[in-house]
């Protein structure tokens, strides 16, 4: 499918509305903290995906209000983008089973969100990392913009 050249601020800002109008029925505050980076070639409907699957899963691990962080900047030869919320964390043995279709610790999830966003990662030639601990989690996403031949 087209890959076109984008600024990945461009996209996220396209999609806050929706996540600041999600955020507010349930008394949550977004924050976006975008710095100045290079286009990447990207398939723009997948990276929607991506963007919104963290967000969701960010709200909602945050029982009480809280802040969800949506940050960009560039490092070396990549383009970071960081969701960060302020929620539970994930547990050490739950970490090894995320990402895992179908596998959920919701009431009502369908534990694909993460699946999904590995593979997008994946196609974009990009690395997820996790960073979690008990004052809330941070889904790392490193995108290479040099050489970004897909
Ligand atoms: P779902 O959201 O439908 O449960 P996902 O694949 O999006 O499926 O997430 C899988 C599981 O990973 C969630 O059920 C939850 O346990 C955990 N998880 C994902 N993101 C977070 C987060 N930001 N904070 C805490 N737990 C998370
Ligand atoms: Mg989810």
């Amino acid at each position: 499918t087209k890959r076109e050249w984008k600024n990945l601020n461009g996209v996220i800002e396209t999609l806050f509305p929706l996540i600041q109008a999600k955020a507010m029925y349930t008394d949550h505050h977004v924050d976006l903290d975008l710095a100045v980076c290079p286009s990447i070639q990207i398939h723009e409907r997948e990276i929607r995906q991506l963007i919104l699957n963290l967000s969701l899963n960010g709200l909602e691990a945050m029982s009480s209000s809280g802040t969800l962080t949506i940050k960009t900047y560039h490092q070396d030869d990549q383009v970071v983008l960081a969701i960060q919320d302020q929620g539970c964390g994930i547990k050490d043995e739950v970490i090894d089973k995320i990402g895992t279709p179908f596998f959920s610790t919701k009431k009502n999830g369908t534990g694909l969100g993460l699946s999904i966003c590995h593979k997008v990662v994946s196609e974009h030639n990009g690395k997820i990392k996790i960073d979690s601990s008990d004052k809330g989690t941070t889904f790392l996403v490193y995108f290479p913009c040099e050489d970004n031949q897909l």
